[in-house]
């Protein structure tokens, strides 16, 4: 099927064909109008890049579009923020179909209707690469956002779900072997992990309610995106390695895939899971209320101290730093 811009643009369109709340003029004119909240709006836009975030053949179109959602509601939540609405500019290579394209827009529609986010505009061009821009909009309570910068000495470290699972699934993808591994329960959690990460935007709400000081969604594993965490709130912090919450899936398949599952869980990126400090006495209401709600943990893995830097104290005590070292869209 040829792929001109304007058939794309008409398949896009049938997919998208839904009344969404807030929208008075959706896509199809030359800019999207929606009404303002109440509150203040919160922006984010994040670019996945064929060769470098993805490889084409080893993702489904539709898990790939419902990925480049999430992975930006996911900065919305971890601002404490309600996602409202979505933009998309596609760069698409001649020997793209239009059937993969209109899977990945479903994708992104499902992602989309998951959250109440409508998707209202969008632009393709040729490109030599698959390249999705996404740009999202929310909405926060006038002065409640959450940034990365309120950490106090004091405060608990906690995580939401599982980490190191999406590492696990690209340490499949990349296995000598990977119809073998997929054919293992844990080895198929774990590529999903990957392809379908979750965004915590309920998670979300429930940590900010709770008096969470300082919150970021770890794109990046979370010794990066901690010291990041940590920079920004001018504070160091301590990481218990017994109490990071790696994913069992990973546990069970590390040895076959010859991973160290802690190192996964500590520098491995993609998992998506909100990273917060809350006062220590709210750790056990806000674990309990994760687990009522949406049958997500709550791992209380360290401390925020003074000074600079993270620490990380192994099960006999040992400490040792740290290092950002987490995964590198460039290496
Ligand atoms: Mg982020």
């Amino acid at each position: 099927m040829e792929l001109s811009e304007e058939r794309l643009i008409e398949a896009i369109a049938r997919v998208l064909s839904g009344e969404e709340p807030g929208v008075v003029v959706g896509m199809g004119d030359d800019a999207a109008v929606v009404r303002p909240g109440s509150g203040e709006v919160v922006l984010s836009t994040d670019l996945l890049v064929e060769k470098v975030h993805f490889e084409r053949d080893a993702i489904a179109p539709r898990d790939l579009g419902a990925k480049a959602i999430v992975v930006n509601l996911s900065d919305l939540a971890a601002m404490a923020a309600s996602p409202r609405y979505a933009l998309v500019a596609l760069g698409l290579p001649a020997d793209v179909e239009a059937a993969w394209v209109v899977e990945l827009v479903g994708g992104m529609r499902d992602a989309c209707a998951e959250h109440v986010v409508a998707l209202v505009g969008g632009d393709t061009s040729r490109a030599d690469l698959v390249v999705i821009s996404v740009a999202v909009t929310g909405e926060v309570a006038p002065g409640r956002a959450l940034t990365r910068s309120g950490a106090r000495p004091g405060d608990a470290l906690v995580v939401t779900g599982w980490l190191g699972a999406a590492a696990g699934g690209l340490a499949v993808a990349r296995s000598a072997d990977p119809a073998k591994w997929l054919s293992e329960d844990w080895g198929r959690e774990l590529a999903r992990a990957l392809d379908r990460p979750a965004a915590r935007v309920g998670e979300a709400q429930v940590l900010a309610a709770a008096g969470a000081t300082a919150m970021i969604d770890l794109s990046d594993g979370l010794a990066k995106d901690l010291s990041r965490l940590c920079r920004a709130s001018g504070v160091g912090a301590r990481v218990r390695a017994a109490d990071v919450p790696v994913a069992p899936a990973l546990l069970e398949g590390a040895e076959a895939l010859g991973v160290d599952p802690l190192r996964l869980a500590l520098a491995g990126g993609e998992d998506y899971e909100l990273l917060a400090t809350i006062p220590p006495g709210a750790v056990e209401p806000v674990r309990s209320e994760l687990r009522e709600t949406f049958g997500v943990p709550l791992a209380a893995l360290g401390e925020v101290v003074e000074g600079q830097g993270v620490t990380l104290v192994a099960d006999d005590g040992t400490e040792t730093p740290l290092a950002p070292d987490g995964w590198d869209h460039f290496a």
